[in-house]
Formats: C-alpha cells, sequence, structure tokens
C-alpha cells in the first residue's frame, strides 16, 4: 500500500476476540483461560478446604465474574468449542473453580466435581450462550416450528425523540375511594388482567360506563406465553377499544406494576409495549384524554376481579386460534436449558469417572435438587467423591501402603465397604435401620437421600463413620 508491503498478520485482535487466520479460535480461547487461571492463582490462595473464602462466594465470583470472561463473544466461536481441545482447556479451567467451591481435594475428577458443584459444563454453557444469542436475535427454533420467538423491536421503529409523549401510571390503592375524585370515574373505564391456569393463558378487558359494565373482550394466547405477556396484549387491546371508541375520556386500569413500567419505559424494546405507545400517540392526536392507572389486584376492585375471571374463562374454554403467539424468549431460555442438562447427564452416564459420586446421585438433575438444599461440608465431600481419608484413596495416591480395611486386609476400605458392608459399623447401621426403616444397599442410596425423612439421619449416620475412620487413618 503505497509503496509499502504489507505484512501477512497470523491473528488479530477485535473489540476483546482474537481471529486468527483459519479461524480455529485455538488462540482466542488460550488467551481467556490464561486470563481465568490468573484469577484462579490469586483465588486459590485465599480459599484453602478448611479456611478462607467460603464456598458461595467462590460460586460467586464463579458465576458473576469466571463465567462471563469465558462466554464473552461465545456465538462466535461456539463451534469451535465442539472441539475436544479446546474442551479440554476449558475443562481444566472448570475443574479448579469447581473443586474450590465443593472444597474438595485436588483429585476429584471433572464429572463428580461438576455434580457436587452444581455448575453446568462450560463447553455447554459456550453452546447454551451461542443459540439463546441466536433466538434473541430472531432466528427459527426447532422447538418452535413456524412459530416466532418474541424479538425486541429495533431502536428506528421508535417514534421520534420529538414526537414522543410522556407516558405516566397513576397509583390507585382503592379505586371506590371517594378520594379518588370523581373525574377518575368519568368516561369509559377499561379493566384489562392476563391470567395463566392449568397451562392455558388467557387475557381480558371489561369495560364500564358510569359504574356499569357494557361490553368485554376475552383473548387465548399460546400455551407458552407468559402471564406478563397476557397482561400487555389486554392492555394493547385495551387502548385498541380506546381509539376506536366515541369517548373523549378513558380509564385504564390493569394490576400489573411491571407491565405499566414497561410501557412507561421508553428505553424498553417490548414488542407489545411498541405498539402501546403508538395507540398513545394516537390518541393524543385525536385530542383523547387517556389515563393509566395501577390497582392493587385481589383487594376486591369490581372490575379487576371481573376482569381476572373474564382471563381464566378465556384461557379455560377459548377453542379459537390463539389471539397472540410470540414465544416469550424466557421459554426457550427453559427448553435450552432442558437440552443441556440432558447432554450433560449423558456424559455423566458414559464416564468411567465420579464412580462413587454416582452411587449418591445417579443423576446430575436429582444431585442438583439435593444439593442445593444442602450444606456441603469438607467432610461430605469427601464421602460424596470417595476422596478423603480412606485407605483405598490414601493407597492409589501412595499415602498408604495397602489398601485393605481393618475389618479384612483383603477387602479395599472404600466409603461404600465403609458405609454398607463393613462389620466394624455394624451397630450404628443397625441404628440407622430402625430410625428410617430402609435397607441400606448399594441401590437404596439415591431413594434415601431423595426422601426428605430419612436424609438427614443418613448424612449424620455417613459423618459419623468418615470421622471415625478419617480419624484412625490418620493416627496410623
Ligand atoms: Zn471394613
Amino acid at each position: 500500500m503505497a509503496g509499502a508491503m504489507i505484512g501477512l498478520e497470523e491473528q488479530i485482535k477485535i473489540l476483546g476476540l482474537i481471529i486468527d487466520r483459519k479461524l480455529t479460535f485455538n488462540s482466542h480461547v488460550k488467551y481467556i483461560c490464561t486470563k481465568v487461571l490468573n484469577i484462579y492463582k490469586h483465588l486459590s490462595r485465599s480459599a484453602k478446604i478448611n479456611w478462607g473464602l467460603r464456598s458461595e462466594i467462590i460460586r460467586t465470583i464463579y458465576v458473576s465474574v469466571i463465567e462471563p470472561i469465558v462466554l464473552y463473544a461465545a456465538s462466535v466461536w461456539a463451534t469451535a468449542a465442539q472441539k475436544l481441545t479446546i474442551q479440554k482447556h476449558l475443562n481444566a479451567v472448570q475443574r479448579g473453580f469447581a473443586q474450590k467451591i465443593i472444597k474438595s481435594y485436588r483429585t476429584v475428577s471433572l464429572p463428580a466435581a461438576l455434580a457436587l458443584a452444581r455448575l453446568l459444563p462450560l463447553d455447554l454453557r459456550v453452546q447454551e450462550a451461542a443459540r439463546l444469542y441466536r433466538a434473541k436475535r430472531g432466528k427459527q427454533q426447532d422447538v418452535l416450528g413456524d412459530r416466532l420467538v418474541e424479538t425486541k423491536k429495533c431502536f428506528l421503529d421508535a417514534l421520534h425523540p420529538a414526537q414522543e409523549i410522556g407516558i405516566n401510571y397513576a397509583k390507585l390503592e382503592d379505586i371506590s375511594d371517594p378520594s379518588v375524585g370523581k373525574s377518575d370515574r368519568e368516561g369509559l373505564q377499561i379493566f384489562t388482567d392476563g391470567s395463566k391456569i392449568g397451562g392455558k393463558v388467557g387475557a381480558a378487558l371489561v369495560y364500564w360506563r358510569d359504574g356499569i359494565e357494557t361490553g368485554k373482550k376475552k383473548f387465548l394466547l399460546e400455551s407458552y406465553c407468559s402471564v406478563y405477556q397476557a397482561e400487555m396484549y389486554a392492555l394493547y387491546r385495551a387502548t385498541d377499544v380506546a381509539i376506536k371508541c366515541k369517548d373523549k375520556q378513558i380509564n385504564i386500569y390493569s394490576d400489573s406494576k411491571s407491565s405499566l413500567e414497561t410501557i412507561q419505559n421508553l428505553k424498553s424494546y417490548h414488542p407489545l409495549a411498541f405498539e402501546i405507545r403508538q395507540n398513545l400517540k394516537k390518541l393524543k392526536d385525536k385530542q383523547k384524554i387517556i389515563r393509566l392507572f395501577w390497582i392493587r389486584a385481589h383487594v376486591g376492585v369490581e372490575g379487576n376481579e371481573r376482569a381476572d375471571q373474564l382471563a381464566k374463562e378465556a384461557a379455560i374454554t377459548k377453542k379459537t386460534a390463539p389471539d397472540y403467539d410470540a414465544c416469550p424468549i424466557s421459554f426457550v431460555k427453559r427448553h435450552i436449558r432442558y437440552e443441556t442438562v440432558k447432554i450433560w447427564q449423558h456424559r455423566y452416564e458414559i464416564t468411567e469417572k465420579a464412580a462413587v459420586t454416582k452411587s449418591f446421585f445417579p443423576t446430575v438433575e436429582g444431585a442438583n435438587a439435593i444439593l442445593r438444599r444442602l450444606t456441603l461440608t469438607p467432610a461430605l465431600v469427601q464421602v460424596f467423591s470417595g476422596h478423603g481419608g480412606f485407605s483405598e484413596y490414601l493407597h492409589r495416591f501412595k499415602c498408604k501402603e495397602g489398601p485393605g480395611c481393618v475389618c479384612d486386609e483383603t477387602v479395599d476400605e472404600s466409603i461404600l465397604h465403609l458405609l454398607i458392608d463393613c462389620p466394624q459399623h455394624s451397630r450404628i447401621r443397625e441404628d440407622l435401620h430402625q430410625q428410617i426403616q430402609i435397607e441400606l444397599c448399594r441401590g437404596s442410596i439415591p431413594a434415601i437421600l431423595e426422601s426428605n425423612a430419612s436424609r438427614k439421619i443418613f448424612l449424620e449416620f455417613c459423618l459419623k463413620i468418615a470421622r471415625i475412620v478419617i480419624e484412625r487413618n490418620r493416627t496410623r
């Protein structure tokens, strides 16, 4: 260029993303992994098994700092994350954090650490982020068939700032309160409501003049729609009615504060909020006075109760094609998460690692459901992972001469042997049986953990045995 040679670059960094010549994204992943591992090194100095940062704090750091760093621009390089070499890098990063969260030994395998820490595999999170990005951009989703995701409007479609009208809503604690003033009750009053019942979604309007019901409208929404969407849709149709009616003054009532706030917030690009604002502008051009009110739900406001009842009726009885069927992004999110967990479960099942963890928690979802209600202590993690002061483990990692148990030198002293078979602990085991009335065997552990009645007793039993054995192996 201008007589000078321009050299060929192996890679360039644009907006924090490293793009290499062959689009492998290897160097990008290497870059983010180094960045994250540096944080890990600092963190691990102050997060030890028995002292330092608590596991909830490490989890917060992981979720709010580490994951966002890794997931940055995931939609660009997600395909690269399907490669094994890249997965290996991500796994190495995540394993360290998962171990810190559960405060386990560093020998605990990745599948076990992830299940116990309740963290989705990082490479799957990358795929998730990429899919969600595509869904938000309006790309067709298999799960929805030919129906579309509700995408945000572009700011270019909004009214010109000079044309914007100020939108405000008033709060009415009690509509029959005489202090509300007469002007609020004049003209057309439209009550709106949305409802989800039995997996079906409906919305309704009811309009009143001089305290008498003069009309109603019922709408059906697609079953995956949210109550929030139903509320928004009802408000949208209410503004439609306001445009068509002859009244000069219209009051619209809703019990959904979040909907009214969305409408009021001019920076919100919700498609229905857009339509409502356009309608409000039209009403203003027609010199009509329209006011929005928020009323508290279920306090006996007659119009609101009636709208609520009609919305429920619409949801249950209306058999027509839905009036509104844009799929909320939250539904897509849930579906993507469901598929991710399915892949994670498959990986967890086929891996040869995490054998001990699997005998406590055969599914990752089950592990999540149980562990979120427990506070994991380092001792409990030793039990769930099998990596702790048990001879079989100590021998495997060359800390003890033989793996045998004190009851029989030829039998490995593993955590499952100690809990289920070892005659040394038969008395405590008998006590356990008396209390929970379930026979303890390899197959019954998941059921014992699942039941609220037996979980606590069983965990105390595990801890009691673990404490005895760990102490014994320490002194021997
Ligand atoms: Zn034994």
